[in-house]
């Protein structure tokens, strides 16, 4: 089946963009996922053909005009979830991605300017607005590339190693484990012994640990949630006895 994407943007011309090279690029000639870049600008009615305007109550910049996006998010097939990107979304996980990758396609709306007239969230409850993270793009097209990168690595086929996308970050909570590969010594630094010894028990173990031990340094919202998932199987796993 093809993964649909539809974009709404007003720089169709940045599609398929890095997505049209190497695996996405690949997956794109195959079939595997479609695109279809929509210029925001052809749903504008007026004759200066105007997508935005001044914000109401005064500053700086232009909002994207509610009846504009509205007619380009009617004019959409509606079996598929719509992402706004925003950074007043709630900032996208893995475990998403994967539920979006598993079913027909998305449609991602990409803002400019100040965003978006808010009306069209109140308008078309069913629009998930989504951020990146907790940064500022001057556009939501490279949000969109980066989302769409995600889902796509994820469709049967368009990854080389069947369980390439399984043991990795987010996967089961956890950050991945740090890698390594030749030479085996780099200016006098070698590589950890357990790695080399063809010991395979060891070896995942090794992992494990130092996957537990980099999120909880790293990313101590993570392991807080890793640790309240694990107690909670736990106590629940009690419960059943
Ligand atoms: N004035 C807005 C920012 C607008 S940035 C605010 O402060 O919230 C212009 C556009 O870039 C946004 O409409 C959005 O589509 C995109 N964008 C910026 N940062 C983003 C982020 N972190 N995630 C997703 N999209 C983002």
């Amino acid at each position: 089946m093809t993964f649909a994407a539809t974009v709404l943007t007003l720089y169709p011309e940045m599609f398929p963009g890095s997505l049209g090279h190497s695996l996405a690029g690949r997956a794109l000639e195959r079939g595997d996922w479609s695109l279809d870049a929509v210029q925001l600008r052809d749903f504008a009615t007026d004759k200066h053909r105007n997508v935005d305007d001044t914000p109401a109550g005064g500053g700086a910049g232009m909002v994207l005009r509610a009846d504009v996006l509205g007619a380009a998010i009617s004019s959409i097939r509606d079996d598929r979830p719509i992402l706004a990107m925003t950074p007043r979304g709630q900032p996208i996980t893995q475990q998403r991605i994967r539920e979006i990758a598993g079913g027909p396609g998305v449609a991602i709306l990409c803002g400019r300017f100040e965003g978006y007239d808010e009306r069209i969230f109140e308008a078309y409850p069913q629009i998930e607005q989504v951020s990146l993270g907790d940064i500022v793009l001057s556009g939501g097209e490279p949000a969109a590339l980066a989302i769409l990168d995600a889902c796509i690595r994820l469709l049967p086929g368009v990854m080389g190693g069947a369980s390439s996308g399984v043991e990795e970050s987010f996967e089961g909570g956890l950050l991945e484990y740090p890698q390594y590969t030749r030479p085996s010594e780099w200016e006098g630094r070698t590589i950890p012994e357990v790695l080399r010894s063809g010991d395979h028990a060891k070896i995942a173990a090794w992992r494990k640990a130092r996957s537990e031990n980099d999120t909880r340094l790293r990313r101590p919202d993570l392991w807080e949630r890793y640790c309240d998932a694990r107690d909670q199987s736990a106590s629940g796993a009690r419960h059943e006895d």
